[in-house]
């Protein structure tokens, strides 16, 4: 029954907004903590993807409104009540999250990375999706960064919606 999210439905989906809706009291009366359920809600919906399940995509999904460790320790306060699941991000989540970025254009370089398209002097060897150690045999061809990225996001904590959670937007009215 909220007007509020209803006609935040109209904004352009590429620009960010903070959604709140009055049955988020049911869950939390911090802003903050409302803000977060939020973005888990849109994201839900469709309407606006959050860049990561990660700490770092929620945090700048906020726009600064709060600090890195306030968002850290929400995530995990709502991970013990039962709204989110705690997981790693797969290999194919943190390859998508690599290839989101902006392509970096540097002058020189003739090699291409398959994964940001950037211009590089090196390419990296990459297992990719199943790693060296499990076998895998197919391999791709990305620069440095990706390739650091990569693994440091592959054992990165995400976190997901619970069965709580989605009941629960499945529940609100609109
Ligand atoms: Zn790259
Ligand atoms: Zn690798």
């Amino acid at each position: 029954m909220s007007s509020e999210l209803t006609n935040l439905f109209d904004v352009k989906p590429s620009k960010g907004y903070l959604v709140f809706h009055p049955e988020y009291g049911k869950i939390t009366k911090n802003a903050v903590v409302a803000a977060i359920i939020g973005g888990y809600h849109y994201d839900y919906l469709g309407k606006q993807k959050l860049s990561s399940f990660t700490v770092d995509g929620i945090y700048h999904y906020l726009g600064g409104c709060a600090a890195l460790v306030t968002v850290k320790r929400i995530l995990k306060e709502l991970t013990s009540s039962g709204w989110l699941n705690q997981s790693k991000l797969s290999s194919k989540e943190a390859k998508e999250l690599v290839c989101q970025k902006q392509p970096q254009c540097f002058v020189l370089g003739a090699l291409v990375c398959e994964w940001c398209k950037a211009r590089t002097l090196i390419l990296d060897t990459h297992h990719y999706p199943i790693p060296k150690s499990e076998g895998g045999e197919k391999t791709v061809k990305i620069c440095p960064n990706c390739h650091q990225e990569f693994h440091q996001l592959v054992r990165t904590t995400s976190y997901h919606p619970s069965e709580n959670l989605i009941r629960f937007f499945k529940e609100l009215a609109i």
